[in-house]
């Protein structure tokens, strides 16, 4: 069939929730027997996230094929539980370095390279890649920003203009804006709504479909006022009220009957019924009361929680399938080392280093693993958070706090954790890591082999630096085990501590791989630990395997 193309837009303010909007529809189209993809055209002139910071970007999100993408790509994969590829994430910078090293080549002699047509024209090319290359036959395509940003425009451009290239029946237009509340007169207005679909309409598209985003009920009057303001039919204007609760939006839109509407439009039939048993069941059990389990999660971009998205999108996964609630205490590394957030890491019931570079709140986070391993309280280690594991257990075995990686301290006697033969002379810092899926043999008799249940494993990497293995036997001798190697032994992808109830740290970034009903193995291990260790795990709660 002809790939059909779902797009969405945003209107008024961003981060409404137009990610998780897109992902759900996702998730509605793919229960009814098609193949889905989605896509985010990011406005902004870096060519990947990669070289931002997580501060004002929010978490870098790896896909397999090592690119590094917006989160928003990580809402896709958890709710449709698809994986994506490089194409399903175009920024500006790449469409315009693509467009310019077209010319210096004498692509276009003759010509003058305009955004009209050849930016747009590469927009659109990026645009058909994603069926192409995943073979999805609906692709759902998110424009990032707000309408009115000058800098969105040619994306704008180019999503109008497949409209007339591949014809009404196969395009549909979604518009996501915000109903803002009125305290004093306690009333929601759909003013800024109307103008934003005015602004829209002046760039030549009308949208199809509004999901109007608010935080209080909206009643049929409303929705009426939409539809006849913003010339869409009534049932075509979808009130998304907030809900505490993210894996329900799925469900509120197959409520609202978005999917038959949007299928209809593109002349499609459902080809199966869907099954919303399994997501019902993960949303009743978000909301049962649950046991805690504190789990102190020490990093540096603490203050925004976006940052660790993945992470802590994969810690509830875990508590979810074991019947308890993760009560993340997010303390700051740099903190920690002036004194402060330290009783967040004593009364934890399990501490968790995630990712990170650069220098700051390094001992911060090797003063918390140290009371991790000592105290034999679980412990699980991401990628950074694997690395200073590495570092603080030299520490203990040299009795030296010169132990170190060499990138915080070059001239290191103990280079526990060194740049990869093939990272020296790397100078660019622009999609030259270790990233994406690398295959990874587990030892027989550990506990990551044990979490897996199977010995070899695929996972997502973004790092510069590894463990150094002129250090692997005096180390294993003292007790880590290196429970996880690249099938050539050649490099460390786990390391354990053998005496102690779960400290397990991986060089790879597990929690791009867990799924709300499909728990990552190593996460699920670290979380049934901290909830034994909490006194709260009924065994038998156990709800969900791991397939
Ligand atoms: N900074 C470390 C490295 O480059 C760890 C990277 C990470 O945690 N993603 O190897």
């Amino acid at each position: 069939m002809t790939t059909k193309y779902i797009f969405f837009t945003g209107g008024v303010v961003s981060s409404v929730g137009k990610g998780v909007t897109a992902a759900a529809m996702g998730r509605l189209l793919k229960e009814r027997g098609f193949s889905v993809a989605v896509q985010k055209l990011d406005p902004y002139i870096n060519v990947d996230p990669g070289t931002m910071s997580p501060y004002q970007h929010g978490e870098v999100y790896v896909l397999d094929d090592g690119a590094e993408t917006d989160l928003d790509l990580g809402h896709y994969e958890r709710f449709i539980d698809v994986r994506l590829n490089k194409v399903c994430n175009v920024t500006t910078g790449q469409v315009y370095a693509e467009v310019i090293s077209k010319e210096r080549r004498g692509d276009y002699l003759g010509g003058t390279i305009q955004v009209i047509p050849h930016i747009t024209n590469e927009i659109k090319r990026r645009i058909g890649l994603v069926g192409k290359t995943t073979g999805a036959e609906i692709v759902l395509v998110e424009v990032g920003g707000t309408v009115g940003d000058i800098e969105s425009l040619p994306f704008l451009e180019a999503i109008r203009q497949l409209r007339s290239d591949l014809g009404r029946e196969n395009t549909f237009y979604v518009h996501v804006t915000w109903l803002p509340w009125i305290g004093a007169t306690e009333e929601l207005k759909t003013k800024p709504t109307q103008h934003s679909v005015r602004e829209l309409r002046s760039i030549g598209i009308s949208p199809d479909m509004i999901v109007a985003r608010s935080d209080h009920p909206v009643d049929e009057s409303l929705r009426e006022k939409i539809a006849l303001f913003c010339d869409v039919e009534r049932r075509a204007v979808v009130p998304m009220v907030t809900t505490s609760v993210l894996y329900e939006v799925p469900l509120l839109l197959e409520e609202a009957g978005v999917a038959e509407l949007v299928l209809h439009r593109l002349g499609l039939e459902a080809r199966t019924r869907p099954d919303w048993s399994d997501w019902k069941k993960l949303v009743e059990r978000v909301r049962q009361p649950k046991p805690k389990v504190r789990i102190a999660l020490v990093g540096k971009y603490v203050e925004l929680h976006d940052a660790y998205m993945s992470v802590r999108e994969a810690l509830k996964h875990a508590a979810l399938a074991l019947g308890v609630e993760p009560e993340i205490h997010w303390v700051h590394s740099a903190e920690l080392e002036k004194g402060k957030g330290w009783d967040q890491v004593v009364q934890a019931d399990g501490i968790l280093v995630p990712g990170g570079f650069g220098s700051r709140g390094i001992e911060g986070k090797i003063r918390a693993i140290h009371h991790a391993r000592t105290q034999k309280v679980p412990y699980l280690g991401l990628c950074l958070g694997m690395q200073l594991m590495v570092v603080e257990f030299g520490r203990y075995v040299f009795g030296s706090d010169e132990v170190n990686s060499t990138e915080f301290d070059r001239s290191t006697p103990y280079p526990v954790i060194d740049l990869m033969p093939e990272q020296h002379g790397i100078t660019d810092m622009g999609g030259t890591m270790r990233l994406g899926l690398y295959p990874c043999r587990l030892q027989p008799d550990t506990r990551a082999r044990a979490c897996y249940g199977v010995d070899v494993v695929e996972e997502r990497h973004r790092h510069r630096f590894e463990f150094n293995n002129a250090f692997r036997d005096i180390f294993t001798q003292r007790g880590m085990v290196l429970s996880g190697l690249s099938p050539d032994g050649r490099l460390v992808e786990i390391t354990e501590i053998a005496d102690h109830p779960f400290m397990v740290g991986t060089q790879f970034h597990p929690e791009f791989l867990s799924r709300p009903n499909r728990p990552h193995p190593l996460f699920l291990g670290f979380m049934r630990a901290a909830a034994e260790r909490a006194g709260v795990l009924e065994t038998e709660k156990e709800t969900v395997t791991n397939a």
